[in-house]
């Protein structure tokens, strides 16, 4: 049995966060499990690393910036191998290019075109856990690549469908998926499945869960994956082909609200009094404009007519 398990920023944060990983990783292997492993950079570093490079210039060229970028996906992997082969387990860390991911040359917002996982397969062959840099590619001209923010999920869903892996987990400090984003709207409710497309709503929307391009690759590889959080043993959420439509709602910081399973007029109504600009739907799928200093107000509201009613 494959496993593919990605760990967010926040779950490789610092040196005692990677250990813990490593001990739920080594947990995996142990139990007999093929295991590759897919991380993010530590905390804030990918923010850092833009900021440096504006620090040193006003426009970094984007072949340059993606060299920076890459760099911090590499710390968490090599971190992660050394604590994984310190309890007892033999592992190997590889970068995006040495797994076989294989992107188009758009600097900063690559597209992977190919996965050849040669390397992957073999280190599993010789009984090794595989920790390899997500959100990185290299171009068929050799350039190195970024898939854009959030793009370690992408990576691990793009490896899942090329392994044909058994599992795949998104892990992260959040227990999965919610009907709003728990942080802004605290009787938000986990859920127990949600669709392609009804995710692919919410993480446009704005839920920060899921990256929306490694939503569009499942959905086109067919890979069925789980959001759950890196601690305890939770279920978490299954995104994949049969789950019932959701009713839920998202919302992004430049002001954009979406509610699935409402209407544009049920969603202004909802939004009375607040200033509502280009209410539209398009299936399921509802989305209006409100001013960006509102939007938690706005999705609480929505929340509590939509969701949650009687909560
Ligand atoms: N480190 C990158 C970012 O912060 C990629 C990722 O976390 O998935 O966007
Ligand atoms: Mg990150």
């Amino acid at each position: 049995m494959l496993v593919v398990q990605k760990y967010g920023g926040s779950s490789v944060g610092d040196a005692e966060r990677l250990r813990r990983v490593a001990r739920r990783v080594v947990a995996t292997a142990r139990a007999g499990r093929r295991v590759v492993v897919v991380v993010s950079a530590m905390g804030r570093t990918t923010d850092e690393l833009h900021a440096l490079a504006r620090a040193v210039v006003t426009q970094p060229p984007r072949r340059e910036l993606d060299m920076l970028l890459t760099a911090g996906e590499r710390i968490s992997m090599a971190l992660l191998s050394m604590a994984v082969q310190e309890l007892g387990v033999a592992a190997i860390s590889l970068t995006g290019s040495q797994s076989g991911i294989i992107t188009d040359e758009n600097h900063t917002e690559a597209t992977i075109v190919d996965v050849r996982p040669r390397r992957i397969l073999e280190s599993l062959d010789a009984g090794r856990v595989v920790i390899v840099a997500g959100y990185q590619g290299v171009s068929r001209t050799l350039e190195v690549t970024t898939l854009g923010r959030g793009g370690s999920d992408t990576t691990a869903i793009a490896l899942a469908a090329a392994l044909r892996a058994d599992l795949c987990e998104i892990c992260s400090d959040v227990d999965g998926v919610y009907t709003a984003d728990p942080r802004v709207v605290p009787d938000a409710r986990r859920l127990e499945a949600i669709g392609y497309d009804d995710m692919l709503a919410l993480a446009r929307g704005g839920a920060r869960v899921l990256a929306a391009s490694a939503v569009e690759t499942a959905a086109r590889g067919g890979v069925a994956f789980y959001a759950r959080a890196t601690e305890g043993e939770g279920e978490g959420t299954r995104v994949g082909a049969g789950a019932p439509p959701v009713v839920a709602v998202a919302a992004r910081c430049d002001g954009a609200v979406t509610v699935l399973g409402a209407d544009a007029a049920a969603l202004a109504a909802a939004l009375g009094g607040v200033d509502v600009r280009d209410a539209t739907s398009d299936g399921r799928v509802a989305t209006a404009f409100v001013d960006p200093t509102r939007v938690d107000e706005a999705q609480r509201r929505l929340h509590r007519r939509f969701v949650a009613p009687n909560g």
